[in-house]
């Protein structure tokens, strides 16, 4: 039978919007790409900081926030280094932290186990949306089988835009490699940011005590065709990195590229002009989360915005009821933009100071409320 509400990706946002539809039992159905929920637990690591204002906010009314408590960290630190490894900042902890850290996996874990089982097909990668005669919609899948017959498709599928300027490269480090010892040293229980020299290498602490890498460079998006044949070989990249980008780094960050465990996982960022944040409000169709408004990570604020939009389009959707589903969206739509618009502006920001050739001191000064004119 089909559900009012399709939800379109099974990420942070659009099960977040699930089990807050579950908890008002209004029925929906989620469409996943990924095979698997074992499969969707391996894709893309690291940990993310999940905000009181935003992320616990909707955490709280989907019935879930002592559990995610239960299984947070409040006790992460942040050292941020310029290129060199020189200490520029560390923020301690006293343990009652508002940003407690939660690994990106768990927090997917947290939100799947909350909605039934049945809610999520996997293995479906939606190709396109139509509008059908009778106003309702349909989604076709790319294994050639349509569903049809939603009053509303919400779209929490990630999104692509035409704004490209950075690559990330990713690796993990294992606890129990020889490197473990050295990525502590760096990372301690929180995290590790080193900037400057239009580069970035980030060490983070996973739950499960291991180290997750992140190097970060300035490069157009070519960069990744150029070098087709160094990508696809995990030892010739490690080399063109310490090479090309390192090479003037500390010793430990060099160790750490060089010898980490696992494959390098190449990662390019995008963002959303922030003036794309203004359109029409299409009868039958919404967008939440990176889907609506995809910025780059430097606020640590994206999986916040996204589950945030999940509460108030929930909410809107409980307010005007299954037969008001326009005015929710429009609703909606109107408390997501100005939101999106300050996430998608102050990332931007973050990321040219953070990538600046003086970095992360113009990051620094701004941080604290300094004018650096
Ligand atoms: C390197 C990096 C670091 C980050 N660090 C932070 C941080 O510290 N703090 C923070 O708040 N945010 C951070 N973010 C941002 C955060 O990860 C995103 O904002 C968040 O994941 C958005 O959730 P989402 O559910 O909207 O989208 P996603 O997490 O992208 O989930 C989309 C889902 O849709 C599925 N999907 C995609 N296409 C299709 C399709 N065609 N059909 C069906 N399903 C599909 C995907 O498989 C996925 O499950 C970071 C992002 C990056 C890239």
């Amino acid at each position: 039978m089909t559900t009012p509400i399709a939800i379109l990706g099974a990420g942070p946002s659009g099960l977040a919007l699930g089990r807050l539809l579950e908890v008002s039992n209004i029925d929906y159905t989620i469409f996943e790409r990924d095979e698997s929920a074992v499969l969707a637990a391996g894709r893309g690591g690291g940990t993310l900081d999940v905000h009181t204002g935003s992320g616990q906010a909707a955490l709280q009314e989907a019935g879930l926030l002592e559990q995610f408590k239960s299984i947070a960290r409040y006790d992460a630190t942040n050292t941020l280094t310029d290129s060199t490894g020189k200490i520029c900042l560390e923020m301690g902890d006293d343990g009652e932290q508002d940003r407690p850290e939660i690994d990106r996996k768990d927090l997917r874990d947290l939100l799947l186990n909350s909605v039934p089982a049945a809610k999520v097909r996997w293995a479906k990668k939606v190709q396109c949306v139509q509008k059908e005669n009778d106003g309702s919609m349909s989604v076709h899948f790319t294994d050639g089988t349509i569903e049809s017959g939603f009053q509303l498709v919400v779209g929490a599928d990630g999104a692509w835009s035409n704004v490209r300027s950075m690559v990330s490269f990713l690796a993990a480090a294992d606890p129990h490699s020889q490197l473990h010892s050295s990525a502590a040293a760096l990372a301690g229980k929180g995290n590790y940011m080193s900037f400057g020299a239009r580069r970035q290498f980030a060490v983070q602490m996973l739950g499960d005590g291991s180290y997750y890498l992140t190097l970060g460079m300035h490069l157009p998006e070519s960069w990744i065709s150029e070098n087709a044949t160094i990508v696809k070989d995990p030892t010739a990249l490690r080399q063109l990195l310490l090479r090309d980008y390192f090479d003037a780094s500390p010793q430990v960050h060099k160790d750490l590229i060089q010898h980490s465990d696992g494959d390098l996982r190449l990662w390019p960022l995008y963002a959303l002009p922030a003036e794309a944040m203004a359109w029409q409000t299409v009868p039958g169709v919404t967008l939440i989360g990176d889907a609506a408004h995809l910025s780059t990570p430097f606020v640590g604020e994206g999986v916040n915005c996204a589950m945030y939009d999940s509460l108030q389009l929930s909410q809107q959707i409980v307010k005007h009821g299954l037969g008001g589903l326009g005015h929710a969206v429009e609703e909606y739509e109107k408390l997501m933009f100005p939101r999106a618009i300050d996430l998608i502006t102050r990332s931007a920001t973050s990321a040219e100071y953070l990538f600046a050739p003086d970095a992360p001191w113009g990051w620094i000064k701004s941080f604290a409320g300094i004018d650096s004119a």
